[in-house]
């Protein structure tokens, strides 16, 4: 199994159980490499530090260092800010440094702002796949994500958080973790269907609310969406009990309660990440 969603730094807790800060850093994500025996991880870094939600999470340089002394474990991304200058040599040093992907792209600009859709366009010309974070704060919002995948066809997206996730139901919702049945599935489904370019990553809270909030609809959209969805876990990250995603094995936990057939759950824990990289 491949962890497509991890990051190592400092990320704030969001579950009232716990309260403050985490930190992980390269040790401790290959203490979770090896308990888990996991293949390899992909390590996301982000532009930028969010200080005043206490996240600081390791940015390209820090994931090069840690890829140079673990290449066999880990898959390195690289993630700049859209409007950074030098934009392009700086992924293309990346690429070059051995960097597969880009993200987790996490940034407060809206996400088909121009400096977006040509830092994706810089991404598909290298064969990068973009990791893209949405929420409120963040990349925001569902309605502009639907224009990106329309004008950059030629980029493969990898695309979670609750801004995704709320609309595995049709409707519109204020809530940022809606519960409940799915009595009609709603656009993320019809995009993971129509767009060949767009996966879904399941990791955090937002990917194992949505596929857990409806067993039945979770256990029929991963069978139909087998080959669009990518096992991820977002550690070092806690979930609402305050436990750490990954070790919590919450994720795999939910796929294998589902009882796929094999080739399903290979492709979602490692076929289709494997996939979409830029090539070695
Ligand atoms: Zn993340």
């Amino acid at each position: 199994m491949i962890d497509a969603h991890t990051h190592i730094g400092r990320v704030k807790s969001w579950s009232r159980r716990l309260i403050g800060t985490v930190e992980a850093g390269l040790r401790d994500l290959l203490e979770y490499v090896e308990s888990e025996k996991l293949e390899k991880v992909v390590l996301l870094p982000v532009a930028k530090s969010y200080l005043d939600i206490g996240e600081d999470i390791v940015k390209t340089d820090g994931v090069l260092k840690a890829y140079f002394l673990h290449p066999d474990k880990i898959i390195p991304f690289c993630a700049f800010n859209p409007e950074d200058e030098g934009l392009r040599e700086k992924i293309r040093e990346a690429v070059g440094n051995g960097c597969r992907g880009f993200g987790e792209h996490k940034v407060e600009t809206r996400i088909d702002n121009e400096h977006n859709i040509s830092l994706f366009r810089i991404c598909g010309e290298h064969g990068l796949p973009v990791l893209i974070h949405i929420d409120n704060r963040f990349n925001p919002d569902f309605e502009g994500f639907k224009k990106v995948v329309s004008r950059v066809e030629e980029t493969v997206f990898i695309v979670h958080g609750p801004g995704w996730w709320a609309q595995i139901s049709s409707g519109k919702t204020e809530e940022t973790y809606p519960k409940g049945k799915i009595s009609e599935p709603g656009e993320a489904v019809r995009i993971l269907k129509e767009y060949r370019n767009v996966y879904a990553d399941i990791s955090a809270f937002s990917g194992l609310n949505a596929i857990s909030r409806d067993r039945d609809f979770g256990r029929r959209f991963l069978i139909e969406m087998s080959s669009k969805l990518i096992y991820g876990t977002d550690f070092p990250c806690i979930n609402p009990e305050g436990l750490q995603f990954g070790p919590d094995r919450s994720h795999i936990s939910m796929l294998e309660s589902y009882n796929l057939d094999e080739d399903a759950l290979e492709k979602i824990t490692r076929g289709n990440i494997l996939k979409i990289l830029k090539p070695d």
